[in-house]
């Protein structure tokens, strides 16, 4: 199945912190990692935090959906993701954006993942590396993105990290 992923992070290096976790898709058994968006810097949503490093990725897996859910929850596990707060900082985010065409609206998972035709830091990178897609309703991304705009968004510069701002 064709996936689509959101990764986030903006504590404790969120440069190192979302590209560990690409290294860790890569190595998945379960897992094929087709590509890689450019890393972005937003403006955090919600209380004041540090800027957030986001980014998407392209997978292909067997897993179903709660399953691949559970394998992206453990790699936020790993890498001690904290949390103290809703919406607050975190070390790391994972989300499912698409998985095939399916919906999804389970009490663990609803796909597509509901904040995504809102955030352009999330529609970006998706269209770095999917400049075709389009949501199961025919809505494109592209078309999403430039209602939106690219207000607070820029891409990361290389050697750049949030720390080093
Ligand atoms: P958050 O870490 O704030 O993104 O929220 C995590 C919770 O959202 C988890 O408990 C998931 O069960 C739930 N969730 C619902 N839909 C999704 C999705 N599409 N991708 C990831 N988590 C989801």
């Amino acid at each position: 199945m064709q996936v689509f992923i959101s990764l986030g992070s903006n504590l404790q290096t969120p440069l190192r912190q979302v590209t560990q976790a690409c290294n860790t898709l890569r190595q998945h058994r379960d897992i094929q990692l087709r590509r890689c968006s450019h890393w972005y810097r937003s403006q955090a949503v919600g209380p004041p935090q540090p800027d957030y490093i986001n980014g998407a990725a392209e997978l292909d897996t067997s897993l179903t959906p709660e399953a691949l859910l559970d394998e992206l929850q453990a790699i936020e596990q790993q890498q001690q993701r904290e949390r103290i707060q809703h919406w607050g900082p975190r070390t790391l985010d994972l989300d499912i954006l698409l998985y095939g065409c399916d919906i999804i609206a389970t009490e663990r998972l609803t796909v597509p993942h509901p904040w995504m035709t809102k955030r352009n830091f999330v529609l970006q990178p998706l269209l770095d590396i999917a400049p075709q897609l389009v949501l199961p309703n025919g809505t494109s991304i592209a078309s999403l993105l430039q209602t939106l705009g690219n207000k607070g968004l820029s891409k990361l510069q290389p050697g750049e990290d949030i720390e080093q701002r």
